[in-house]
């Protein structure tokens, strides 16, 4: 029995046969062209047949991983066709008089490479896609066929999963994910949660494990090959007990979330993208407590516009199937940059350029922003929250940016909804000022997260200060009582949004505190729920 650490991916449990997938594209060596037009040629007829076959791919996924996921063969279709990098092709074909696949192969390389030293985790994720449609145009030119068919259930083990790869398998005989290389954003990542199959990355994978039994163990990261009767037998137990859990939370869906003595608390979902608000509809949300709406900066490279921000809220809207949905205004800046943005570089990320102070120094963004938000309303019930905020003069000065734009929208006739404002609590300063916060908005939200990083001066980021980052200290529950007493006695009503909401240790003291409503990620809904319906 071998016992192999990696990192967890997935928190799930399976035991299963081992099956390799092995690296199929071994490096092409330069290789001069006999006839560059016809190097040429082979490319755009290999462009198409690539091109066809990932419009085919998508129109088979929709059914198995949804539209969301599916979606990356557009994607890479779109990438094929993508003139940078079918112009770097040819004008290699045309000046170095290379044959097309080393042309590909090369220029593949330089995008992958060059994506991959990328500081922002996304683009460094995208290197993979440019691997695989650079492979996938090798294989056509070349003739090459990689067709894997899963004859069983297995554990999926290789050096990296490309996307298209992945979802081209037989998912009911997928038992699990082990990867070398990847990340918790990678697309087998995405796909093994939605899924919900066990997975862990950064394990040295072995070709002569190929067939051996082995459990996967995506709770604590592990990967144990050979399991002995004795570990085999505490894993089928533990699996089991798991799905016992898994069975009683389902049996949570249809119940409504409230107390043992009848008080109603709204359990919403934290949210940042679409899909994870159609994972939260699923998971019985009563709305969106938090759209998270940083995600449509972080892979552009610009602002998204009103109008495409518009579609998006109308998409969560319509994800989560009309009920209530909170958008929180861009909370950029610290770790959450767009290479667009050329943040400066700061001593302090987290006490510095943030969020609505970011939002306040560049007007116009911000201002499209509320816009968008504005006219979603019409769709639905939308309020609008705003992250870090830390003294009065913001919330006024958001305010009357916000009645702008609402009047300039009605005078051109743009129809708008009701939209509540609200405030979000994770500074200390809003928190002691929080009596001068609640007349100019409709509710408060209490962003624990940041909530404790600044109460506590702990790095929520900072593996060295995790023993001082307790998002249970008393300092951090006294604050939240004041936080409720104070929203409460101006008749304005109080979620928690931070993971604290999530965290069934505290459920029953956030309660008795007179916390309103919950917001989770979708998740964790359920065990939530079965906490608020064993508290009195
Ligand atoms: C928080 O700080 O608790 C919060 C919900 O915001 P984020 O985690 O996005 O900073
Ligand atoms: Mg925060």
């Amino acid at each position: 029995m071998v016992t192999i650490s990696g990192q967890a991916v997935h928190r799930q449990l399976a035991i299963g046969r081992l099956q390799y997938l092995s690296k199929t594209h071994p490096e092409l060596l330069r290789a001069t062209a006999a006839d560059t037009e016809e190097e040429l040629r082979a490319f755009r007829a290999a462009k198409a047949e690539v091109v066809g076959r990932l419009h085919e791919l998508y129109c088979e996924s929709v059914p198995k991983v949804g539209e969301l996921l599916a979606h990356t063969f557009e994607i890479h279709a779109m990438m094929v066709e993508d003139e940078a990098y079918s112009g770097m092709v040819e004008s290699m074909i045309g000046s170095e008089k290379v044959t097309a696949a080393y042309a590909v192969a090369a220029t593949g390389r330089h995008y992958a490479q060059m994506l991959a030293q990328m500081e922002d985790p996304y683009f460094r994720s995208r290197s993979e896609d440019i691997i695989e449609i650079t492979d996938r145009l090798t294989d056509a030119l070349l003739g090459n066929r990689h067709e894997v068919t899963l004859t069983e259930p297995v554990i999926l083990m290789a050096e990296d999963l490309a996307p298209g790869e992945t979802m081209q398998l037989d998912h009911s005989r997928i038992l699990g994910i082990v990867t070398h290389y990847g990340s918790e954003n990678s697309h087998a990542a995405i796909l093994a949660r939605t899924m919900n199959l066990p997975a862990i990355t950064g394990i040295a994978i072995r070709d002569e494990w190929d067939g051996r039994e082995a459990v996967i163990d995506g709770e604590n990261g592990l990967l144990i090959v050979d399991p002995d009767e004795e570990t085999k037998a505490s894993y089928e137990e533990k699996i089991r007990r798991k799905k016992l859990e898994e069975e009683e939370l389902a049996a949570m869906l249809p119940l409504p979330c409230v107390t043992k003595s009848g008080v109603k608390v709204p359990l919403l979902a934290n949210v940042g993208s679409v899909a994870d608000a159609a994972a939260a509809a699923e998971k019985g949300a009563e709305g969106i407590g938090l759209l998270r709406t940083e995600f449509l900066c972080l892979a552009g490279d610009a602002y998204p516009t009103e109008e495409q921000q518009l579609e998006t809220y109308k998409s969560v809207l319509s994800a989560i199937q009309g009920k209530p949905v909170t958008i929180r205004t861009f909370d950029l800046g610290s770790d959450k940059s767009a290479p667009f943005m050329q943040l400066p570089e700061e001593t302090n990320p987290d006490l510095g350029y943030r969020a609505i102070r970011i939002s306040l120094a560049d007007e116009e963004p911000f201002r499209a922003q509320l816009r968008a938000i504005l006219r979603a309303s019409a769709f639905g019930q939308v309020s609008v929250l705003y992250p870090m905020i830390s003294a009065e003069w913001e919330i006024r000065r958001i305010g009357s940016i916000f009645r702008e734009e609402k009047e300039r929208l009605t005078a051109a006739g743009v129809a708008v909804g009701e939209v509540r404002q609200g405030v979000m609590i994770e500074t200390p300063a809003a928190a002691i000022v929080c009596d001068r916060l609640v007349p100019y908005v409709d509710f408060v939200s209490i962003g624990t997260n940041d909530l404790t990083q600044y109460l506590l001066a702990a790095d929520r980021r900072n593996p060295y200060v995790a023993p001082y980052y307790d998002p249970h200290h008393e300092a951090v529950m006294r604050t939240i009582a004041h936080v409720v007493k104070t929203a409460h006695e101006a008749g304005v009503s109080v979620s928690v949004c931070g993971e604290l909401a999530a965290d069934v240790t505290a459920t029953q003291e956030l309660l008795r505190m007179g916390v309103d409503a919950l917001s989770a990620a979708p998740g964790a809904l359920a065990s939530v729920k079965r906490c608020v319906r064993a508290c009195e």
